[in-house]
């Protein structure tokens, strides 16, 4: 049977949770294989947590722990990878709300503490009232192609223990729209001049708060000239014989994949 997640719209104090999804540094705790969620909270009762939806029609709050040294525990990209709708969906959720929490314990404004907005995400600063809710931070991610080639580079920093060949990736900008992105992003990394931004699909990607707005782009002009800070290599792959590219769960391998079908 499928397990479904039911996100909560914002906080419910009245809510006991049934279940906990334990998280720790770029890992989730667990009890036993493959069993992602507590059922009970003696080893973190003491800890701050926040109910955020319902798993299986249960209640469950999300928790951070530093260490739990009895616990197994397995690094969140790997659940992602599972590619359970559910799971994704619960981990993702959670985790947002567990940085806005972090993240807004006080106002930027005046300093003072912020408390949980129930019903609401929002943290609200107890002197001058700001709101602070979730972040999300929108960014671009674009498969451009040349006839049946694809542009992909490789980022320093997976060089070393994870040398994939991706998509050209980055943020946008304030005051920009995603295809002003799209067309920035690829200059300014490769070099590489692209016309006609086409959106695909997104894809949330809670590291910490990115939403991914995945486009297909086509060549128009320009060679390859890569910023070094940032990439190690790219070229040109013939869709007949691509390099080691990113595993099925990404929004990447999504694009690749929907380009070569299309
Ligand atoms: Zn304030």
């Amino acid at each position: 049977m499928t397990q479904m997640y039911k996100p909560l719209m914002g906080r419910d104090s009245g809510l006991e949770p049934e279940l906990w999804l334990v998280v720790g540094k770029g890992c989730v705790f667990h009890s036993e294989p493959d069993q992602w969620l507590w059922t009970d909270n003696r080893l973190f009762k003491d800890s701050d947590q926040v109910v955020i939806g319902y798993f299986d029609d249960k209640p469950v709050a999300v928790t951070y722990q530093k260490d739990i040294p009895s616990a197994d525990q397995t690094p969140l990209r790997s659940i992602l990878s599972l590619q359970h709708e559910g799971l994704t969906l619960l981990l993702s959720h959670g985790l947002q709300i567990l940085t806005a929490e972090r993240d807004h314990r006080f106002c930027g404004r005046c300093g003072s503490r912020c408390d949980g907005k129930a019903g609401e995400w929002a943290m609200v600063c107890n002197r001058c009232s700001a709101h602070y809710y979730p972040r999300i931070s929108p960014c671009i991610i674009v498969l451009v192609h040349r006839g049946d080639e694809v542009l992909l580079v490789m980022h320093n920093r997976h060089v070393r223990d994870n040398p994939v060949f991706t998509t050209v990736a980055g943020f946008i900008e304030p005051g920009e729209s995603a295809e002003e992105g799209v067309i920035r992003e690829v200059m300014e990394e490769t070099g590489i001049k692209v016309k006609n931004p086409e959106y695909r699909f997104s894809q949330n990607w809670p590291f910490p708060h990115s939403l991914m707005l995945g486009f297909h782009a086509e060549y128009e002009s320009g060679d390859i000239l890569l910023d070094s800070k940032e990439l190690s290599d790219g070229d040109w792959f013939h869709i007949d014989n691509l390099p080691d590219i990113p595993p099925g769960f990404t929004i990447a391998r999504k694009l690749i994949n929907y380009f070569i079908q299309s």
